[in-house]
């Protein structure tokens, strides 16, 4: 088979056909002078607020600080305990301890990656000072979210969906960010809604939520230089928020062409010993922000596809339990064990939707030459 290469993301492909509108908005916001929470800021807002089913969205400065924000908002104080996976990009868990919490972790369903319901509720009955239940939608799935509000509810927590990785997922018809009490999105460009830099935001139903959280990303003032709370510095540039404005047109198209890729994914490799992302044992909309296949030999795989030009990355090599930082904690190897055997076996292949038929397939002849 002749060679080709296949790159794990192609922004250069995926700008392309959006270049000159992308600059043409740039060029307006030069114009305007107005970088700091301009038009396109409350534009883009009331966009990702309809996109995401939810009333008020507030703009901020990366995904990493709308998990912060909104703990702040739910009125963390110092000790309280988040319940979260430890299968997860390091923020979820950094940003609980930044705001002052103790991550408390709760291991996955292997099928989904996602918190596991029932861990949830033998873990929150040992946990005293539970406050805030975190869950992340990993990869693009959702996670089974009606028993854990559930059992966050049981608990007076409140509900902090991480949905950096998720935007425009559903679960059982409803969007991701829309079911707990706070949903966060991030906008780094690896995500399937990327800026061209750093951007997030905090997603809620609720009014008053919606005002902290307004406040708390410029120093916790409601009114200017008069500060309600000690807040963060933490505001979407108006430049990403028209940037973003652009790509958000694009984004049903983009996810789409996931979808569609995932599908010919499945198809090729159907029947191979990689396992594939298996369907939730629940309805959703997975919009694929990864294509994560399982492999015992992950590692030789792995450097197989790099000689053979197809680019892959571990979401994530170590479980945050595991961490240096988090040693503190008290956790050990085996305390997760799902979460520990995903570590050792995750792959994510290429997926965005700039791939061509005949990439996804030669991406699938790689994995197939391996076995062989
Ligand atoms: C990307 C990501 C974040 C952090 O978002 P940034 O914008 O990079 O700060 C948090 N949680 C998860 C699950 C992510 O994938």
């Amino acid at each position: 088979m002749e060679k080709r290469k296949v790159p794990l993301l192609d922004m250069r492909a995926l700008h392309r056909p959006i270049r000159d509108e992308v600059l043409a908005a740039m060029a307006r916001v030069v114009d305007s002078n107005a970088f700091i929470l301009g038009e396109d800021v409350r534009q883009l807002e009331k966009s990702i607020a309809a996109y995401c089913h939810v009333a008020y969205a507030i703009g901020c400065g990366s995904g990493s600080d709308a998990l912060l924000l909104a703990m702040m908002a739910a009125g963390i104080e110092p000790g309280d305990a988040v319940l979260t996976t430890p299968f997860t990009f390091f923020a979820t868990a950094g940003s609980i301890t930044l705001a002052g919490g103790t991550p408390v972790f709760v291991d996955i369903d292997p099928a989904t990656y996602n918190m596991d319901p029932r861990a949830l509720a033998e873990t929150i009955r040992r946990t005293p000072k539970a406050k805030i239940v975190m869950p992340v939608h990993l990869y693009g799935g959702c996670a089974d979210m009606d028993p854990i509000l559930e059992i966050g509810r049981s608990r007076d927590c409140v509900t902090i969906e991480d949905g950096a990785q998720s935007i425009g997922a559903e679960y059982k018809g409803r969007r991701a960010q829309s079911m707990g009490d706070i949903g966060c999105l991030s906008f780094y460009p690896t995500k399937n809604l990327g800026a061209f830099g750093e951007g997030g935001m905090v997603l809620t139903q609720d009014e008053g939520l919606a005002q902290k959280l307004a406040a708390l990303r410029v120093h916790g003032a409601l009114k200017k230089y008069f500060h309600r709370w000690v807040g963060l510095n933490s505001r979407l540039d108006t430049l990403q928020a028209a940037i973003l404005r652009v790509k958000l047109q694009y984004l049903d198209a983009e996810t789409a062409g996931r979808q569609k890729n995932a599908e010919r994914y499945r198809a090729n490799l159907a029947g191979l010993p990689a396992g594939l992302p298996q369907a939730a044992p629940y309805q959703t909309r997975h919009i694929y922000n990864q294509f994560v296949i399982r492999v015992p030999e992950r590692d030789k795989l792995k450097a197989y596809l790099d000689e053979n030009g197809v680019g892959t990355d571990i979401y994530y090599p170590l479980s945050l339990h595991e961490q240096e930082c988090f040693r503190e904690l008290g956790y050990r190897a085996g305390d997760f064990p799902e979460s520990e055997k995903a570590a050792r076996e995750v792959l994510a292949l290429p997926i965005h939707s700039a791939l061509a038929e005949e990439d996804v397939d030669y991406v699938c002849a790689q994995i197939r030459a391996f076995y062989e």
